[in-house]
């Protein structure tokens, strides 16, 4: 049963993809999010249906514009698949809290919440890499919802109110740090979308997860900058954008946060 729920959230972490593919490109270049055909960025061709089935018409057209023959760029095929494994690891992750045989409406609501923050990491990572921006049109609505869903939760299950007091603490210190830092380096490693994505993610993980968090993007960042130095794409002083850390610690924190604190609480106290 759960292998087939696992194929299901793969195949539908697959067309989101191709979706959040779009949304990224979207947000960065202009056009509406959810209205108007997909064209190819060379040609400006409009899209085929049998030309948008997400990694499909990739190796049927070998990876070229069926129209202008330029090649369709890897990240298309590359964000399909990740967003497909990330949803069936999302499922596999929520299955073992809440499990699919005897779940409620707020068990199901919780599963959405988690693959719609998914998605908005994945967009933000790709947003970010690309064009090396984290646009306010993904980042400020992503806010919105997580805040109504927290307060949702919080008046519905009904969650402690100490709880949405402790996320939205986490948010503003988490960005108030950010801003500091982005204050003192005057704009050069950090910008204020990084501001804003941290107040995001703390907003999500909470407190204390947030530190997890933060503690991640800043380790897998740092690794990241030593290996592109070593292997000679980068050389000193030039600056990486930390977006894709801050979302890779915000997933991290999100699925293992509260583990990662115990084990290291386990340690600081033997
Ligand atoms: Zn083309």
């Amino acid at each position: 049963m759960t292998t087939l729920f696992l194929i299901i959230t793969f195949i539908l972490g697959l067309a989101v993809g191709s979706f959040l593919n779009v949304i990224a490109y979207r947000s960065v270049h202009g056009g509406s999010i959810f209205f108007g055909r997909s064209r190819c960025p060379h040609c400006k061709k409009e899209l085929k249906t049998a030309d948008l089935i997400p990694i499909v018409s990739f190796l049927l057209l070998k990876g070229k514009c069926r129209y202008c023959g330029k090649k369709i760029s890897l990240q298309y095929p590359l964000v399909e698949v990740a967003t497909g494994v990330l949803f069936a690891f999302t499922f596999y992750f929520w299955n073992i809290t809440y499990h699919v045989s005897s779940v409620s409406y707020v068990d199901l609501a919780q599963l959405i919440f988690l693959l719609f923050i998914v998605s908005v990491l994945v967009v933000l990572f790709v947003t970010d890499i690309k064009d090396g921006l984290l646009p306010n049109s993904i980042v400020l609505p992503a806010i919105i919802v997580v805040l109504a869903y927290k307060t949702f939760l919080t008046f519905f299950i009904p969650l402690p109110i100490s709880s949405l007091l402790a996320d939205l603490l986490a948010a503003f210190l988490a960005a108030l740090a950010f801003f500091v830092i982005v204050f003192v380096s005057g704009e050069r490693a950090m910008g204020g979308g990084d501001v804003k994505l941290v107040f995001l993610i703390g907003l999500i993980v909470g407190w204390p997860a947030i530190l997890v968090s933060l503690f991640a993007s800043f380790l897998t960042g740092a690794a990241v900058a030593v290996m592109l130095l070593l292997i000679g794409k980068k050389r000193f002083g030039q600056t990486i954008p930390f977006g894709p850390f801050l979302t890779i610690g915000g997933f991290i924190a999100l699925f293992w946060g509260q583990q990662i604190l115990d084990v290291y609480l386990r340690t600081i106290n033997r």
